[in-house]
């Protein structure tokens, strides 16, 4: 059978590569090419560029704030009511958990009701100045076409993180998907046409991240670039700065989930096992560092090894399945070296640590490292995978030292019943999110983003619509007898 071959979207249009060439997408739990998805060059960049610009001088831009969230709505309906045919895509694409693409897909229905609503609240200010005559005001501005780069993980929730808050502010878009999982985003990309959506204002090219990523964040005519992904997005603030840029940056991470000696113990297992066995360890605010208080140490990591090590691991498309494969082939290469480092560095393996090829290609074991240092490579550096490794603790301010002895402050989770504990814990972590008592939580509502290595800006939440925002101030004189600029009062 012919496997489909997907295009780029385009000015309202699936079009061909500009240079002919198609790049194999696959499915990792078979590890066979199931699609084809278009391979762009800076040519079809610069299409896309132009169709954005062109709506955005254009009927986007024209459109009242009221009618631009009118279609965002629709989109979202669209979107839901299609959530089942996208989900199964993206499943292909990258093995999530059928169970978690479908309400995920469904979610970004719900972000994107969540923008359309703010579309025509964006407020400006009256400013005192103290001068007679004279007032000033403020006004928010689109910032114009942004380019928008997206990793294989959560393809279409990270993609609608940046598009929805950018068309609620008013900007167009040219997408970059991650080049191993792009077909969902070509199949979203003809609903925003379905919606109502003026051709050029949603635009996606597919390809690799060197060749159309770089085009798009070099291209004069891209204001700003909302990225998420791994290290490269620190070449990306490079490059964006030398063509004068804003970024937002959302990138990796290396969480310490806390657990103290007080806590409900069952209900850390479950938060501890979710933050680094959900999605197979492949999530960015994964707690993939176990801070364990002393005192609970072995029985801890005990309960943790019987709980987890029940969890069903195989197809990711049946609906009782808990753990997937790995998404991508270089992936699941940089977890089994990963684990082959922690045993070089003498970290012990408590669980796990074994590739399942009887499953798939692409299948790794729950794992769990006990005896790990926190200056170990293993416990420094993402390894983005069900690896997790647990360090001991004596008391609060070693948790903190530890927790906050890392490049990187995307999460942290806490577990104890103590307000007091919790309270210092949280404000001595330096960390974009901190989690009490829980861990994964989001909504559309929160701010999201990171401290240090971990990224620069805010998705989500009202706040992230002025990412996407110039302000402009106004003076406005009613006086028309204009002083004379050479005499000083
Ligand atoms: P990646 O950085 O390799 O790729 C991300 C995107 O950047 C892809 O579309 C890729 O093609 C593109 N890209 C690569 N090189 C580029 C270049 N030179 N110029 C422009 N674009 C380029 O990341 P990945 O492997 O796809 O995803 C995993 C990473 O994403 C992990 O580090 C993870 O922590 C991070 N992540 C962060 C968050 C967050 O919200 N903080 C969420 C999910 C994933």
């Amino acid at each position: 059978m012919e496997l489909k071959r997907y295009g780029h979207y385009i000015d309202g249009q699936e079009t061909l590569p500009s240079g002919g060439q198609h790049l194999p997408t696959e499915d990792p739990y078979t590890g066979q090419t199931w699609a084809y998805v278009a391979r762009g060059t800076a040519v079809d960049v610069g299409t896309a560029v132009a169709a954005a610009k062109s709506a955005f001088h254009g009927p986007w831009g024209k459109m009242r704030p009221s009618e631009r969230g009118r279609l965002l709505r629709r989109f979202a309906d669209l979107l839901i009511a299609n959530a089942d045919r996208i989900a199964e895509i993206e499943q292909r694409d990258n093995g999530k958990l059928a169970a978690e693409v479908v309400s995920q897909t469904r979610y970004v229905g719900d972000y994107f009701h969540y923008y359309a609503g703010l579309a025509d609240k964006i407020q400006s200010a009256v400013i005192p100045t103290d001068k007679q005559g004279v007032f000033a005001y403020t006004v928010h501005e689109a910032k114009g076409v942004v380019g928008i780069i997206t990793p294989w993980n959560s393809p279409l929730t990270l993609t609608s993180w940046k598009l929805a808050p950018a068309l609620a502010a008013g900007c167009t878009a040219v997408i970059k998907p991650s080049e191993f999982t792009s077909a969902s985003m070509i199949e979203v990309a003809k609903l925003f046409a379905e919606a109502g959506f003026p051709a050029g204002v949603v635009n996606v090219v597919t390809g690799l991240g060197a060749e159309v990523g770089e085009a798009l964040v070099t291209h004069p005519d891209v204001a700003h670039i909302g990225f998420t992904g791994g290290e490269v997005g620190w070449r990306i603030y490079e490059l964006a700065a030398k063509s004068r840029k804003t970024v937002t940056l959302e990138l990796g991470g290396k969480s310490p989930n806390i657990v103290f000696d007080d806590a409900d113990l069952d209900q850390a297992v479950k938060g501890v096992v979710s933050g680094i066995f959900a999605a197979t360890g492949q999530s960015c605010q994964a707690g993939s560092r176990l801070l364990v208080q002393d005192t609970i140490h072995d029985a801890f990591v005990q309960k943790l090894i019987d709980f987890a090590s029940a969890a069903k691991m195989g197809d990711p498309s049946k609906m009782d399945t808990q753990i997937g494969p790995i998404a991508t082939r270089p992936q699941f290469d940089k977890v089994m070296s990963y684990i082959a480092l922690g045993l070089e560095e003498g970290a012990t393996l408590a669980m796990g640590g074994k590739a399942r090829p009887d499953l798939g290609p692409q299948f790794v074991e729950p794992t769990i490292f006990t005896g790990v240092r926190n200056d170990m490579r293993v416990a420094q550096e993402e390894i983005f995978g069900p690896v997790l490794c647990v360090i001991p603790f004596k008391d609060e301010d070693e948790a903190l030292a530890i927790g906050n002895d890392v490049r990187f402050g995307l999460a942290a989770g806490v577990w104890t019943q103590g307000l007091k504990r919790a309270m210092k814990m949280s404000a001595g972590i330096r960390a974009g999110t901190v989690y009490v008592n829980n861990y994964r939580a989001t909504s559309f509502t929160s701010p999201f983003g990171g401290f240090k290595d971990s990224g620069i800006g805010r998705e989500s939440g009202p706040d992230a619509i002025k990412e996407y925002l110039e302000t402009k101030t106004v003076w406005l004189s009613s006086d028309l007898d204009v002083p004379n600029p050479f005499i000083r009062r």
